[in-house]
């Protein structure tokens, strides 16, 4: 493929309930849509995870654009892809910059899957039909509520719940949450809200039966997790930490975690996040998908992924309508008793709800 024309979209999107984590909380979602067409004019979707404030990591919808519009989109635009594999080493110049670099890499792999006639699913080799799905719940205002979201979430059919803590929010509320819900899968992330110093309070977290405690300590720690995880018997999951296939090697060796949450965007796109996979399945590490609050299009790209064989604990990819009025793809995804079918037709499965995507946004610019 030649890559012709990029368009960057700016959109925002009212999430339905307002969602909290350590650092604070989100009612609206701003992102960064990309749409590449190709010299036949082949047309693929990819977003960027990058939030409107550095408070995951340091990349935020701002400087997304700027890396794409001086650097990321001038190394693609005319140029012969044969494979989106090739982006590493066409970005390889440009440091770190991930979510940016994923956006576009995202893009070419919906070109990619669709030229070639098959779903991106089968294209990276996923096995599965079907998924299991978690969700992520963001911290609530009161135990009652939390209670209330957990219970609901049940019901809906997840198959593995999500918690947020940060001190003041956690030993007491897992323990209560455990008791009224003693069976469901259910792990805690922590979002480096915690120094060694906790180690008593994590500890204590060891008595609620998690799956995992995520990223416990400093985001780009991989030292200090591996002292705590000799301390604790509770899995440490990474997230914030991994962004490449090399941090995932050097925090196994370390011994920092027992499980990693693959993000497409964290790690630079698809192609990465597969080799991470592949990797953890090599060592016995098992993988789950993270969620970013993803739109339909992101979301889509998870799906995919989701389906590769080490992806063995239920991931975030919640459906559409947890998350929006009106997602930007159709069908929207579904979520069946906890499950959602991997689409096996060509492409991600997904169609982009122009309209939709046009309602949405809030600025744009094509370049060719
Ligand atoms: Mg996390």
């Amino acid at each position: 493929m030649k890559i012709k024309e990029v368009t960057i979209r700016h959109l925002k999107m009212k999430l339905k309930n307002p969602f909290s984590t350590s650092f604070g909380t989100f009612v609206d979602k701003e992102f960064l849509l990309l749409e590449v067409t190709d010299e036949r004019g082949t047309i693929g979707f990819g977003e960027s995870v990058a939030f409107d404030a550095p408070w995951y990591n340091e990349e935020t919808l701002k400087t997304n654009w700027h890396m794409l519009e001086d650097f990321l989109i001038p190394l693609i635009l005319n140029k012969e892809i044969q494979h989106p594999d090739e982006l590493g080493e066409l970005f390889k110049g440009i440091r770190k910059n991930y979510m940016a670099k994923s956006a576009i890499e995202g893009a070419i792999w919906d070109i990619y899957v669709q030229q070639t006639n098959q779903s991106l699913a089968q294209a990276l080799g996923g096995k599965k039909e079907k998924i299991e799905v978690g969700i992520s719940l963001g911290i609530q205002e009161t135990l009652e509520k939390q209670i209330e979201v957990v219970d609901k979430a049940i019901k809906d059919g997840y198959k593995r719940i999500k918690l947020k803590i940060k001190p003041g929010w956690d030993v007491e509320m897992l323990r209560i949450l455990r008791e009224k819900f003693p069976d469901i899968p259910m792990m805690a992330d922590a979002n480096s809200a915690y120094t060694l110093e906790d180690v008593g309070i994590l500890k204590q977290l060891d008595e609620f039966n998690l799956m995992m405690i995520e990223q416990p300590l400093a985001s780009d720690d991989i030292i200090d997790h591996a002292i705590l995880q000799k301390q604790i018997k509770t899995p440490i999951c990474l997230d914030e930490s991994i962004h490449s296939l090399e941090d995932a090697r050097k925090a196994i060796e370390l011994g920092s975690c027992g499980v990693i949450n693959i993000k497409i965007g964290r790690v630079g796109g698809i192609s990465e996040a597969k080799k991470i996979h592949d990797y953890c399945e090599e060592k016995g590490i098992p993988v789950w998908c993270g969620g970013m609050l993803e739109s339909g299009i992101g979301r889509a790209h998870n799906i995919a992924l989701t389906s590769l064989a080490n992806f063995v604990m239920p991931g975030d990819t919640a459906g559409s309508k947890h998350y929006w009025e009106q997602d930007i793809i159709e069908p929207e995804v579904i979520v069946d008793d906890g499950y959602i079918t991997v689409p096996q037709e060509s492409g991600t499965g997904y169609k982009a709800n122009l309209d939709a995507i046009e309602g949405y946004t809030i600025a744009s610019k094509t370049y060719k």
